[in-house]
């Protein structure tokens, strides 16, 4: 943009290529004056870009970011993350508005299955309880008798029946970790993945670990079977969070995000991603141009029919009850959330 076309003091631009012309600096004092003007909270999921993290409010995962977010008084969420995350949001929080910076930024995982699929195999095993992984559409979550993460998952299936089969979705890796916890065989999984968890292979496990003998590996349950075995520790982000406390040395199995923010946090340790490539292309469509677009805009809003979000909060309501609920961080977590991590996360989700 030339310096003739530059425009006047916070006009609204019409796209978010005319932001992405604006300096950074700029930018930040856009975002931080329509923050204010919109009573507006910024969450930034914890595989987010940099530059979206430091202008966020709340850093974490998708449960904890919503949870945090419906306890404030804040008019409008913005949501820098995936599309079910933004959903999640306005689930537990109808009466606030929900935007989003970029509409594409979808989870493939979330993706694998929808509502009219569901349906489908629900009618074809209609005694079967509905676990959905939090990482699921509003739709999907409707369906479920209950949700989990990452982190309760294994204990919560084991709260069903043993003689009760469940339909598992969409995460066919968490699906099967949970079967071995939980030596259940009837679970019924959905053939669901995360690219960036079910892409890391064997020979990336094993050349990182060549090269850092003394580190232990820790690996993500969203990750394929060989390299759950080939780990020394399987474990959600809260898992991997509370383990790079413990140890000066760990391989990440998950996504880069984390991993930066365990450099970040520790950096006296050896924090080494288990795969270079580990990184969600979904997650970081966000851009600082496009959040400053969103809120000059006022755009994109999240809508979710009442029947639909009423039925998706008593899932995940179901999955709070079981797991004791959301509790507010303690001292320790608050001092590790003001330093960029949180110990609460579950993974994507
Ligand atoms: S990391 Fe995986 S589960 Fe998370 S948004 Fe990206 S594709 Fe979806």
């Amino acid at each position: 943009m030339s310096p003739a076309t530059l425009p006047a003091k916070y006009d609204v631009l019409p796209s978010p290529l005319d932001y992405s012309a604006l300096a950074a600096e700029e930018l930040v004092e856009r975002i931080e004056r329509r923050k204010r003007e919109l009573k507006a909270v910024i969450l930034g999921h914890n595989y987010q870009r940099t530059e979206i993290q430091e202008v966020s409010d709340y850093l974490g995962d998708s449960l904890g970011l919503s949870q945090e977010a419906a306890s404030t008084d804040a008019d409008t969420i913005v949501f820098c993350g995936v599309h079910f995350m933004a959903e999640t949001a306005k689930v537990l929080s109808p009466e606030k508005r929900v935007l989003m910076p970029d509409l594409r930024a979808g989870c493939p995982m979330a993706d694998f299955v929808t509502g009219t699929a569901l349906r489908n195999l629900i009618d074809q095993h209609p005694d079967a309880v509905v676990v959905a992984y939090v990482n699921s559409t509003a739709e999907v979550k409707a369906l479920a008798d209950i949700c989990v993460t990452s982190s309760n998952a294994v204990a919560i299936v084991d709260t069903i029946p043993r003689d009760t089969p469940i339909l598992f979705v969409p995460d066919k890796n968490l699906a099967d970790y949970v079967a071995e916890k939980t030596g259940r065989d009837n679970i019924i999984a959905w053939e669901g993945y995360c690219y960036v968890h079910d892409d890391m292979v064997l020979d990336e496990l094993e050349r990182a670990k060549a090269k850092h003998p003394e580190a232990k590996v820790v690996v993500h349950p969203e990750a394929r079977r060989e390299l759950l075995e080939a780990a020394d520790f399987v474990t959600s982000t809260s898992g991997m969070v509370a383990l790079a406390e413990e140890h000066d040395a760990l391989i990440f199995g998950t996504e880069r995000g984390l991993v930066d923010r365990m450099k970040q946090r520790f950096p006296e340790k050896t924090m080494i991603p288990l795969s270079g490539a580990a990184i969600c292309g979904n997650m970081k469509l966000n851009t600082l141009a496009k959040l400053a677009w969103c809120l000059d805009h006022e755009e994109h809003e999240v809508v979710l029919p009442e029947d639909v979000r009423a039925a998706a909060a008593a899932s995940l309501e179901r999955m709070l009850e079981l797991s004791g609920g959301w509790k507010a961080p303690t001292e320790e977590e608050a001092e590790l959330e003001a330093a960029g991590v949180r110990p609460r996360g579950c993974g994507c989700a």
